[in-house]
């Protein structure tokens, strides 16, 4: 089981918008729902903008997305903090990881793996690892930066793991069963997600994540990267997805949904709000 932290310190939570686009009413909900569990707590709410992605993030978005959650009634009291700017806390945790022989790096394509992988996976998933290119033994990779390969974090393979979601309650895996090795740096130098978010996460000290349940899955990789860091985990709330009344994630309505489109129609906040939460 892993256990997070005693936060004692008071709560940090934290809104984490990826600028690939105008935000969405699925994204402002559960970034409201965020903000509430915060202002309920009395604590911090940190805006860190997920732009590391450079070939999809434009600033345009990110002034957009500032501007969307202002609208929005969101405020944030740390920030915000950009990823783009922080490359050398994930260059930092990639070499603490290499050292400790607990990634390698892989040749495999995308292609590979998704033939490999056979069946098909949960959206949002990554295709599960078949192993290829992992040493049979802990390696310490010879490697000094991580340029021009994909690198993947060995996972404890059979190792059960638990933890318990403040949302979704009890959340169990078998890391090396339910997910293989995880890419925590990609090919074209940039830090996966999974990486950046666990170092980010760690160094705000955030005491609790709050997002939408399409990531509840990621929070087993993620904790394994807390442990492997030696970090103290927060603790993680995962909200169900806003659906609307056809069922339909607002997340994919990208176009329809986005709050420059509801705010043009002359949609209120406060009807946003109404009509979904
Ligand atoms: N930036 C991610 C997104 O917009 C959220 C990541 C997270 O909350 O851990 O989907």
């Amino acid at each position: 089981m892993f256990r997070s932290a005693q936060h004692d310190k008071g709560y940090r939570g934290r809104l984490a918008p990826s600028p690939t686009g105008y935000l969405h009413a699925g994204h402002a909900l559960t970034f409201w729902r965020a903000q509430e569990r915060c202002r309920e707590r009395h604590g911090t709410l940190v805006l860190r903008v997920e732009d590391l992605d450079r070939a999809r993030c434009r600033p345009e978005f990110r002034e957009a997305i500032f501007e969307d959650l202002r609208w929005f009634g969101l405020d944030w009291t740390e920030g915000p903090v950009l990823q783009s700017e922080r490359r050398p806390l994930y260059l930092e945790a990639w070499k603490k990881l290499r050292d400790r022989g607990l990634v390698y790096p892989c040749s495999c394509s995308r292609r590979d793996v998704l033939s490999a992988a056979g069946a098909p996976h949960a959206e949002d998933e990554e295709p599960h690892y078949p192993g290829t290119c992992r040493p049979a033994r802990l390696t310490i990779p010879p490697a000094e930066d991580p340029a021009g390969m994909n690198w993947r974090f060995r996972v404890p393979a059979g190792e059960a793991l638990q933890f318990f979601d403040q949302c979704a309650g009890r959340q169990r895996a078998v890391a090396g069963t339910d997910f293989g090795d995880f890419v925590i740096w990609r090919k074209d130098d940039v830090p996966a997600y999974q990486l950046a978010v666990v170092v980010d996460d760690g160094a705000m000290r955030i005491t609790e994540v709050v997002r939408g349940a399409d990531l509840l899955r990621s929070a087993f990789r993620q904790l394994l990267l807390y442990r492997a860091l030696d970090l103290s985990a927060p603790d993680f709330c995962h909200l169900p997805l806003v659906t609307d009344s056809l069922g339909q994630r607002l997340a994919k309505r990208h176009d329809a949904l986005s709050l420059r489109t509801l705010r043009a129609a002359g949609v209120t906040p406060n009807e946003v709000r109404e009509r979904y939460l």
